[in-house]
């Protein structure tokens, strides 16, 4: 081995067959993992016309192990996300933060080389994920992003919380099951009413359309404690900071490269809080794989078959808003 298929962006942003070549042995606690499935998020677009392997959503059966790994075996079910690789020593590795590591290894800018858009990867041990036995392979994919994503952004809540998911797509689906699970009340902000049932079906306990959102029905039993934005429009903050709770924390989950404009006074005076995340720790993202096996918490995926043709059919959808929740790349 191993030479293994790999799709790399492309100038006309559809994903084109290639292959990478590795050293003959694996070394150290490197993994070759034979690809059985991928998700396809926002992420991979914003790369779709760079030199790069796509692809960090990755679940796979581990074929071949270096001499120093030590858990994994032939045959072990794992699955990967955005970050792969951290230097071990820092403090923020040492105090399990290796995600804000200086030198981690990032979907896109790392191993350039592989992804999980192919037939095979090699990655390190450490930053491998054994599947639950309960989680298929297409449900897995996405909560190595999603999921993780989600799952970070409740740290901390408690049961008696009242948690808003703003948006129900990729993310906001994955947070109003998590948030359902751990004991909250849930609220969905959505921007028209269409997907009302669908979060209900989810989790949600209550369903706000904005677009008919009248501040004087709003309850203040409801007040938000914790606020994921999951959309990749920014609220009216005049609109949703009287929603908060005091001391309410808000997540930005979803990726913009606009500022962050708000009003300034209410985080005084309410000590509100908005907080960055990025995926999670493997600390973090081996609890919501046990959480999501335990819960029966699955996403809701579109499959698409692992090759250049099914990924342009998937990406065309992704673009076209014809994906509802989760784009998943499976292998034959
Ligand atoms: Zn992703
Ligand atoms: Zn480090």
């Amino acid at each position: 081995m191993p030479t293994f298929k790999v799709y790399k962006g492309s100038e006309d942003g559809y994903p084109k067959e290639s292959t990478t070549t590795k050293p003959d042995e694996l070394v150290g606690d490197n993994v070759l993992v034979k690809i059985t499935a991928s998700g396809i998020c926002g992420t991979d677009l914003h790369h779709r016309q760079r030199d790069v392997v796509l692809g960090h959503e990755g679940v796979g059966i581990v074929e071949d192990v270096g001499p120093q790994v030590k858990y994994l075996k032939k045959g072990t079910r794992v699955a990967w996300g955005f970050v792969t690789g951290s230097c071990g020593h820092c403090l923020l590795c040492l105090q399990g933060e290796e995600v804000f590591c200086r030198e981690r290894c990032i979907y896109g800018f790392h191993n350039v080389d592989q992804g999980s858009f192919g037939s095979h990867a090699v990655w390190s041990e450490a930053f491998l994920h054994v599947v639950p036995d309960s989680i298929s392979d297409e449900d897995a994919a996405p909560l190595q992003c999603g999921g993780a994503t989600s799952f970070t952004a409740l740290e901390g809540v408690k049961p008696t919380d009242t948690v808003a998911i703003m948006g129900v797509g990729g993310l906001g689906h994955l947070s109003i099951q998590f948030a359902n699970k751990l004991g909250c009340r849930v609220v969905v902000l959505s921007g028209t009413s269409s997907k009302r049932e669908e979060a209900l079906k989810l989790g949600a306990h209550k369903f706000i359309s904005m677009a008919d959102y009248k501040p004087e029905d709003f309850d203040d039993e409801w007040k938000i404690n914790r606020l994921l934005i999951a959309t990749s429009v920014l609220p009216k903050w005049e609109i949703l900071l009287p929603m908060l709770a005091p001391k309410a924390i808000i997540y930005a989950l979803s990726v913009s490269f606009a500022n962050l404009e708000m009003p300034y006074m209410p985080f005084i005076l309410d000590g509100i809080s908005v907080k960055g995340s990025l995926v999670a720790t493997r600390a973090v993202h081996r609890e919501m794989l046990d959480f999501a096996a335990f819960h029966g918490i699955k996403p809701v995926v579109e499959t698409f078959p692992l090759t250049a043709e099914g990924m342009k059919e998937a990406m065309d959808k992704l673009d076209s808003g014809k994906i509802h929740f989760k784009a998943v790349l499976v292998a034959k």
